[in-house]
């Protein structure tokens, strides 16, 4: 049975990433996918296409990290030039926006997502074992001067990490017209286990921020963007929102409307599932449209069986599912 109106497809291109973040650290080396593994451009443009003719409104190009994928801007203009298709975003760790701003914008990019969980240098190469901050700085201001239809910055709370730099977050949405949200950290494997006793309950972290600020107001205005698990707030006077998704204590199944892609073409209905249905053989294969087409309806219509909001799959790897 299809529950809810699912409209949203997040499409991995590569599960490389030129980070190493301490929450999700890419697999290793040698459990990378292999080069005929990975869909080529054609076949993802290929398979969003029938994604899209089955009711898929708006995609989100992620990874790995999508902006070291070779070419990355010629599969943007061929994914925005399909039919249908009413809105492009990209979700980055912003290491290569200051270069490629432009280039996504040029190529029909609409909103623009960027991971960024501390705003020091050093904490930064902590975090993410490279020195990079100030090139995702540069990125990020780059991006402003462009006029993305929404700029998000996506940032984990940690504990005993960055849980002092909350307030620093928050200011940025006072300066700029970016919404900021704090999102929960979650693990998906035995790896990652590791580090759960890092969460922040994003109560906690919504009543700092009202105690500093006294006045929070839920923002609904469509600005926040479309349907989705975030909640929206706003500081009196300020450019931008500021956001609450609370991957680990809420449960946002209900109004779930995305579904995801891996490079390698496996299909994963809820991000907590892992990947259920392949159809890597289907598209190297060059099987007709209504085949594949078939494969993605089922998928669509398994959405309603995912509703407790629990992991299934102890095997994801966020660099790979792209989050
Ligand atoms: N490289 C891109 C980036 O950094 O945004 C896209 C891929 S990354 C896996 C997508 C998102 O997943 C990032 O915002 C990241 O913070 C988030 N993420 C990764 N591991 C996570 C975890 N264990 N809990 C919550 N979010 C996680």
């Amino acid at each position: 049975m299809e529950k809810n109106n699912i409209d949203y497809l997040r499409l991995s291109v590569t599960d490389r990433c030129n980070l190493n973040c301490v929450y999700c650290t890419p697999i290793e080396k040698d459990k990378f996918l292999t080069h005929n593994e990975i869909l080529r451009y054609e076949e993802m443009v290929r398979l969003t296409r029938l994604f899209v003719q089955s009711g898929i409104k708006k995609v989100r190009v992620t990874g790995g990290e999508p902006l070291i994928k070779k070419g990355i801007i010629d599969l943007i203009k061929l994914l925005r030039k399909i039919d249908g298709l009413e809105e492009l975003s990209l979700t980055t760790n912003g290491v290569r926006l200051k270069t490629l701003a432009q280039p996504l914008k040029d190529a029909g990019i609409d909103t623009i997502n960027i991971s960024l969980d501390t705003l020091k240098r050093e904490r930064f190469k902590e975090i993410t074992r490279f020195d990079f901050f100030d090139d995702v700085w540069q990125g990020l201001l780059k991006v402003f001067s462009l006029g993305f239809k929404s700029i998000k910055l996506n940032v984990i709370p940690m504990k005993g990490i960055n849980e002092d730099e909350i307030l620093g977050f928050v200011n940025l949405t006072l300066k700029y017209p970016i919404t900021v949200r704090f999102i929960e950290f979650f693990s998906t494997n035995e790896r990652t286990m590791k580090l759960a006793n890092c969460l922040i309950d994003n109560s906690i972290i919504k009543e700092q921020i009202k105690n500093r600020f006294n006045q929070m107001t839920a923002n609904t205005s469509s600005t926040a963007d479309r349907p989705g698990p975030a909640q929206y707030y706003k500081i009196p006077h300020a450019k931008g929102l500021i956001g609450f998704i609370n991957s680990s204590t809420g449960n946002f199944c209900n109004t779930c409307n995305r579904i995801r892609v891996d490079c390698a073409g496996k299909i994963s209905p809820c991000l907590f599932s892992g990947y259920r249905y392949n159809i890597n053989s289907l598209l190297k294969n060059n099987e007709s449209d209504e085949k594949i087409i078939a494969c993605i309806k089922k998928a669509l219509e398994s959405k309603g069986e995912y509703t407790k909001h629990i992991i299934t799959d102890r095997k994801i790897e966020m660099s790979s599912v792209g989050g």
